[in-house]
């Protein structure tokens, strides 16, 4: 069934399941609830983990994308319940600054009843993505006080290829004591490999990131198509020609922000969207070529 302009989607009262094993309920389950007045639940027997674990690099957005709609539809199919939502996070380099680590997440809902998929984005330079080799015990202390330990777990590994990682989500001295010196004696090379766990539940600064994602989407969830009522009346698209200060010639630098709904097709323009009416000339192809 689809929504028409008679029937506008309705997300009150409605039950949602957000697929997660890793905890990150406590943070899109409020602000969902109260954006959407509706109740969440956590389906107890769905393994996320088949869908892989977090990529460790920056994906193209789409396969991020396509990571967490299949998890939401793993949800909604295994409980019935039509509402889904489910997150996915990718780390790496900062695609433009040299040596800055760079989180990118996503939330996504799917309305199956409605035939409506909504998502929320947040990239930031804040996270704690490291790893580094270390020979020792006090090497190992001192990269979990870099990365944030112990209020942020530590992965040990014998080899950085060490698949399973021999152990995940430590988070006391204790742990840490009895890892190191049983991951150095598996090690040929009297190295050892160690990582900041990124799984939301032993990474507070990841677990923000999430909640700034989910209320990327309660925002566009609230924004409604003024023809037809559809969810995620979002200005997604720019259009650049702000004109030149100096002689009024057309740059790159955004004229219009422009809404579309994704039902119906409907357009909405807003003009300049920085709050510039005119470009600097050092923009301009003709007076600074
Ligand atoms: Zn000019
Ligand atoms: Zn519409």
């Amino acid at each position: 069934m689809i929504a028409s302009a008679n029937q506008p989607i309705q997300f009150q009262g409605r039950l949602a399941v957000i697929a997660t094993m890793h905890c990150k309920e406590r943070v899109i389950g409020p602000i969902l609830e109260a954006a959407l007045a509706i109740k969440t639940l956590v389906p107890p027997n769905l393994d996320t983990d088949r869908f892989g674990t977090f990529t460790r690099e920056v994906d193209r957005a789409g396969a991020q994308l396509e990571a967490a709609r299949r998890k939401a539809l793993a949800a909604i199919e295994l409980t019935n319940i039509s509402l889904g939502i489910a997150s996915e996070g990718s780390f790496g380099p900062h695609p433009i600054l040299p040596g800055v680590a760079y989180n990118q997440e996503l939330v996504v809902l799917v309305d199956r009843e409605h035939g409506l998929e909504l998502t929320g984005e947040h990239r930031t330079t804040q996270t704690n993505y490291r790893h580094c080799t270390i020979r020792d015990l006090a090497e190992a202390e001192k990269f979990a006080q870099a990365v944030g330990f112990p209020s942020h777990g530590i992965v040990v590994m014998a080899s950085p290829k060490a698949d399973p990682p021999i152990f995940k989500g430590i988070t006391t001295i204790e742990g840490l004591t009895h890892a190191v010196p049983q991951a150095l004696n598996q090690s040929p090379t009297a190295t050892i490999h160690l990582e900041a766990d990124m799984r939301a539940l032993y990474n507070p600064t990841r677990m923000a990131a999430i909640a700034e994602a989910t209320r990327d989407l309660a925002r566009k969830l609230s924004q409604r198509c003024p023809a037809c009522q559809w969810p995620g009346f979002d200005m997604g698209e720019r259009v650049p020609g702000l004109p030149c200060a100096l002689c009024n010639a057309p740059t790159e630098l955004t004229l219009l922000g422009r809404s579309r709904c994704q039902y119906c097709g409907f357009t909405l323009d807003h003009p300049y969207p920085d709050g510039l009416r005119t470009a600097d000339p050092t923009y301009c192809a003709y007076c600074n070529p």
